[in-house]
């Protein structure tokens, strides 16, 4: 007997080939009937008998294809039968809830990859090439639903060829649709620097990236366009070419990318784990950082004094064509001046980066939103996410609970991200930047009006962080009154973001270790123990207050830090410390510094294991002045003995709530006297640390009967420091939860304001 049946599948389901799997699976069973995509997800309508349409919901649940990610199905069963005579793909319609998941960008698959470098292929060495399994999705998506018309592809007329592909339910680029091929699609073109088009006769068409491949082994700079944004490309083994983008970018320290061809040219440079092989290839090509071997050649400016390297294998067409045979690596860093965002648009980018590139390698495909380049590590055998952006972004992040209502997060100053919410999902944005600039808040603001139409999201809260003075902050007491406002402390979001990466609930020991985050007591907090969840932070111990000299210039001139730090330890009697640290003090102007502290202007108190961190940094002699955020703390790491386990002691009583930093400065000091290379320092500074952690937990378990202990911010980026605090927290018996999902440093922030607004909100306190 025939029945039909309704069924609607939600969740990562467009742009990712289902159409065409629903159409071979329902011919498989003899079934009949219509498949579209609407505004909700994909909608199927089958008929015959009902075990085959039993038989068929089974497989879509089980063997879904690789891109997608199924929320839900819901069907509507023994509807009267529609008399369909055969199986159709039809077209988009504009109904339903406008609630649609859009897919990621995604690496180049084996498939067209093989095309790509197949002489007989009619995409033959094409750059443009995709399928329904891979190429450009978010950074090229203008509306929903997802079709090429909403698409920048709408640019490209296909051809008869491409045509026919899209329209064959059985070709693997049916509905593929950004498919393109050289007769039709985007094409490559390649200026000078001073604008004008290298032409056939320097050049022919067909050659063009060999061409800018051997401008780059030339030591040329060439800026590249992406798929995300801009690249700015040089030749990572030459010393020249690496300080010549240095010193044109403006950049002086912060370590650049680099894309090599495969894993075997990333193992001449670094030690790669199993994990860390799996996870550079994966289909979302994330950099990631791994550990530097002593004989690496990649030129010393790639990533001065720090013993990691960032690395990507190609994720375009146009990547494995540039790096095609190529056995060294290449420097891929964020085409932009220092501190603005990555360049996506070729005009804007010709102007602002004529003055860094000597080429530019441009192609016609617009690039809708910028999406820099995702960064992850791994720690303890998983991935450890430290940039969340492109592969990633916006695909949503999946809640354990549900939100009451529509939430826009409006994130933090530095790394900012956004996050809007709704039902179960999260769409936590791609990395922003730091939000410092005109630039960057442009690209805040416009990606949060992106965000809103692709999810079809009005929030009617919210949530931003306690700093009067972040521009995030001042863009949510800007909007309309009409949505319910939250402000949420910038470590109580830390720790909930951390909670929520890891699906847990309920109280926790929460420990926020970062550069520096508004209090509720109007001081500079980042040393921080809570017993926290997601509704309460309760402050339960924190690193002792001290006076941060110059305010934002102690972050960028470590050294005041340590003259503080040393200050609190010695009395003003430190300047007689035989240490090379107190020689040049004066000169720096430490007179100054000091009568600034004692009348107590502009020197805001902070409680930063951050600051703490840069303190340490410069007493071990790093520069005294840093570059780039974290340098110092970096550094300090970079430098430790691995091999040295024992620390020096925080002193914390049983009763105060304040941790004095001054006993640990003192340990220091009197190592360093004591002859003790920089290294054991660094080393036994990094264990006290852990060592702290771990008292003031366990005393946080006494008292409370607490066992979970959640560990987020900046200063988490440090494995050696995320390592030992682990390891010495489950040794003790604790169950200890830290990032994956989202970053441990403020491009998580969004994401637990989220949740803190949410859970305010449900509680019927807001
Ligand atoms: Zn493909
Ligand atoms: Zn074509």
């Amino acid at each position: 007997m025939v029945t039909r049946s309704q069924i609607l599948v939600r969740g990562i389901v467009q742009g990712v080939g289902f159409r065409p799997f629903i159409y071979s699976q329902a011919n498989r069973r003899d079934l009949r009937g219509r498949v579209r995509n609407n505004t909700t997800g994909v909608l199927i309508e089958v008929e015959g008998n009902y075990s085959d349409i039993e038989q068929f919901i089974a497989d879509i649940r089980s063997n879904p294809p690789p891109l997608s990610l199924i929320e839900s199905i819901e069907c509507s069963h023994h509807l009267a039968p529609a008399d369909y005579a055969d199986f159709l793909i039809l077209e988009s319609a504009q109904q339903g809830e406008r609630f649609v998941p859009i897919s990621a960008d995604v690496s180049t698959c084996d498939a067209c990859l093989k095309e790509l470098f197949d002489a007989r292929d009619r995409r033959y060495q094409y750059p443009f090439i995709n399928c329904t399994n891979c190429g450009p999705r978010f950074t090229i998506v203008e509306d929903i639903p997802y079709d090429r018309a909403k698409t920048t592809m709408r640019d490209f007329e296909m051809c008869p060829d491409c045509r026919a592909e899209y329209e064959n339910p059985l070709d693997r680029r049916f509905h593929a649709e950004p498919t393109a091929c050289p007769v039709c699609g985007p094409q490559l073109y390649l200026l000078s620097a001073d604008g004008l088009e290298v032409g056939p006769d320097v050049v022919a068409p067909q050659d063009t990236v060999a061409f800018v491949q051997g401008l780059l082994l030339k030591g040329r700079i060439v800026a590249i366009k992406g798929v995300g944004g801009f690249h700015l490309a040089c030749d990572a083994l030459s010393p020249e070419a690496v300080e010549q983008l240095r010193r044109r970018k403006y950049r002086e320290d912060k370590p650049f990318a680099m894309m090599a061809n495969s894993v075997e040219v990333v193992e001449q440079h670094c030690f790669v784990s199993e994990a860390e092989r799996r996870l550079l290839l994966s289909e979302r090509r994330p950099i990631v950082l791994l550990e530097k071997r002593p004989d690496s050649e990649i030129a010393q400016a790639v990533a001065p004094r720090v013993n990691n390297l960032g690395f990507m294998l190609p994720y375009s067409p146009l990547h494995h064509l540039l790096l095609n045979n190529l056995d060294q690596p290449l420097v891929m860093t964020s085409g932009n001046m220092s501190n603005e965002p990555i360049s996506y648009d070729d005009g804007e980018a010709t102007r602002r980066l004529n003055k860094i590139a000597d080429y530019f390698l441009l192609h016609d495909r617009r690039i809708h939103m910028r999406t820099d380049d995702s960064v992850a590590r791994i720690h303890d055998g998983r991935e450890m996410i430290l940039r969340r952006s492109r592969g990633h972004a916006p695909e949503p992040i999946r809640m354990a609970f549900r939100f009451e209502r529509q939430v826009l997060a409006c994130g933090a100053e530095l790394k900012n991200t956004f996050c809007l919410a709704r039902d179960k999902y999260a769409f936590v944005s791609h990395h922003i930047g730091d939000l410092e600039n005109l630039e960057t808040l442009q690209s805040f603001t416009e990606g949060i009006d992106h965000f809103k139409r692709l999810f079809f999201l009005e929030p009617e809260v919210v949530a931003y962080d306690l700093h009067p003075e972040y521009l995030s902050t001042k863009y949510a007491l800007s909007l309309d009154d009409t949505a319910t406002k939250i402000a949420v402390q910038h470590h109580h979001a830390h720790i909930a973001s951390c909670m929520v990466d890891n699906q847990i609930d309920g109280e926790v020991i929460g420990v926020a270790m970062d550069g520096l985050g508004f209090g509720t007591d109007g001081r500079m907090w980042g040393g921080e123990f809570f017993v926290a969840d997601f509704l309460e932070a309760e402050r339960v111990a924190h690193l002792a207050y001290v006076p941060m000299p110059g305010g934002a210039k102690a972050i960028r001139e470590p050294w005041r830090m340590a003259a503080i730090y040393l200050q609190h330890a010695f009395g003003d009697e430190f300047v007689n410390l035989d240490l090379p640290f107190v020689k040049d003090l004066e000169q720096r102007g430490w007179p100054t510094l000091r009568s600034m502290v004692a009348t107590r202007s502009n020197s805001p108190e902070t409680s930063s294991m951050g600051r703490l961190f840069d303190a340490v940094s410069s007493l071990l002699g790093v520069k005294a002045e840093v570059n780039y955020e974290g340098q110092a703390a970096i550094e300090l790491e970079a430098m430790a003995d691995r091999n040295c386990a024992e620390g020096y002691e925080f002193q914390i009583s049983p009763t105060e709530n304040a941790i004095e930093g001054g006993p640990v400065i003192r340990d220091a000091v009197e190592d360093l006297l004591d002859g003790f290379p920089a290294a054991v320092v660094s080393a036994r500074f990094h264990s006290d640390v852990a060592n702290l952690i771990v008292s003031m937990a366990a005393k946080v378990r006494n008292d409370r009967k607490l066992n979970r202990v959640a560990l987020s911010g900046g200063v988490f980026q440090n494995m050696l420091l995320l390592g030992k605090t682990c390891e010495m927290l489950r040794r003790d018996g604790f169950q200890v939860f830290t990032h994956a999902r989202v970053p441990t440093n403020d491009g998580g922030i969004s994401l637990g304001q989220a949740a803190v607004a949410n859970a305010l909100i449900k509680s019927g306190r807001i």
